[in-house]
């Protein structure tokens, strides 16, 4: 049986992350990878934003990750010639009554690290943006956007410049703890399985990492989080987009309310909303549309009937259901579970992507002491 140092299941932005991350430290890697290719599930169906990292509890993974990975990120994406671009984002609020929310986003940024935001009175905010309707804004220096494919394939190239190296095509099938590490059974798409010995088990399987932690016999399956799926729906809007900058709502449960982002060719697309479903399909409900225009309308009260489109979905792998409070990553490493050189990313939804880098380190250090 083949022996390496670690294996990473999953090449969406985080998997990609890590295995650069732990190539560039010495370590051999292989990446295991259902599909024929890098990220082809929640790191393209996602809205591209690089989160200045406000909304989060301080001190979680989520903030600390967020700030340093959007650092970094910014830092790597002109490194290394991948587009992106920091073009600020705005919190609006629809009415008087929002504006003691948008304080409270200022105070809780501040508490994240983050002391950049401005706040605009309704007339500094509609002379910024003058499509825009709202009694006053949070201004977002830092936030930006990025393209995430160009993102995810300089990663891999960094990773296999390093000595990773990828098996597409190539399924986890199941794992047992033994003595000398840990033995990862894959099936490739002819039926063909084919055994692998690893020092340390990274789970980047997003949508999957529960029922793949499931399979690792000899787990702890008590520590194994529930999952709760959320669709968010996206609808585009043809032609140049009326903002030059993100436009966002005051947040709402499970989500931040459905937004204006843009793309790095200057097209608008509004979402995501959130809907609690159980199980994966990205289907675009269109008749969601009312629910979007009546959103969008308290800040661009200009949107004309029939302009959006439908256009695609992404699912948010979470830790906690509709009513609860949000939850943070999990990210289960040896000293969490006792269970061998295993690390378990549990709940990577937003912002997974701009934190991808520092996850990367993160999962790096979890490592260290045990390899
Ligand atoms: C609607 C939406 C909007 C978002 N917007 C943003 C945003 O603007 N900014 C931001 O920072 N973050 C955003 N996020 C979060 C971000 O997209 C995710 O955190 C990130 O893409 C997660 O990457 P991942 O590598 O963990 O998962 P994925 O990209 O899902 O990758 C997991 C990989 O594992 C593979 N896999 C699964 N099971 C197996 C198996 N058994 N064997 C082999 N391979 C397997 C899959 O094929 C897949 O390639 C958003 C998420 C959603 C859903």
């Amino acid at each position: 049986m083949q022996t390496i140092d670690c294996v990473v299941v999953g090449a969406g932005v985080v998997g990609l992350a890590i295995a650069r991350a732990l190539a560039q430290s010495g370590r051999e890697v292989v990446v295991v990878e259902q599909a024929d290719a890098i990220g082809t599930v929640t790191s393209s169906r996602n809205s591209e934003v690089i989160h200045a990292g406000l909304y989060y509890a301080p001190g979680s993974l989520k903030a600390r990750l967020c700030v340093e990975g959007r650092q970094r990120l910014y830092a790597y994406c002109a490194e290394h010639d991948v587009a992106h671009k920091r073009a600020g984002k705005l919190i609006v609020a629809s009415e008087a009554g929002q504006i003691e929310g948008l304080r409270k986003i200022e105070a809780n940024a501040r508490r994240c690290g983050v002391d950049d935001l401005q706040f605009l009175t309704q007339g500094e905010a509609e002379s910024l943006e003058p499509a825009l309707a709202c009694a006053g804004a949070l201004l977002s220096p830092s936030t930006g956007i990025v393209d995430s494919h160009a993102l995810m394939l300089s990663l891999r190239g960094d990773a296999e410049a390093a000595g990773a190296s990828f098996a597409f095509l190539t399924a986890f099938a199941g794992a047992t703890l033994d003595t000398d590490g840990i033995r990862i059974d894959t099936r490739d798409a002819g039926g063909e399985t084919f055994a692998l010995e690893a020092a340390a088990f990274i789970n980047a399987a997003g949508l999957d990492a529960q029922a793949l932690a499931h399979r690792i016999d000899g787990f702890p399956q008590g520590l194994i989080p529930r999952q709760w799926l959320a669709r968010g729906n996206y609808f585009s809007l043809p032609g140049r987009s009326p903002f030059s900058r993100l436009i966002y709502p005051v947040p709402v449960e499970g989500g931040l309310g459905v937004h204006l982002t843009l793309d790095l060719g200057g097209s608008a697309r509004f979402g995501p909303d959130v809907e609690w479903i159980d199980r994966v399909d990205y289907t675009v409900d269109p008749g969601r549309s009312g629910v979007f225009y009546e959103a969008i309308r308290r800040y661009w009260p200009e949107l004309a009937d029939g302009a959006l489109q439908p256009a695609y979905a992404g699912i948010r792998p979470k830790l906690s259901g509709p009513g609860q409070p949000a939850a943070d990553f999990m990210i289960q490493g040896p000293a969490d579970h006792g269970a061998g050189r295993i690390v378990n990313l549990f709940g990577i939804e937003s912002p997974g992507l701009t934190a991808s880098l520092a996850i990367a380190d993160h999962v790096v250090e979890l490592l260290h002491t045990r390899l």
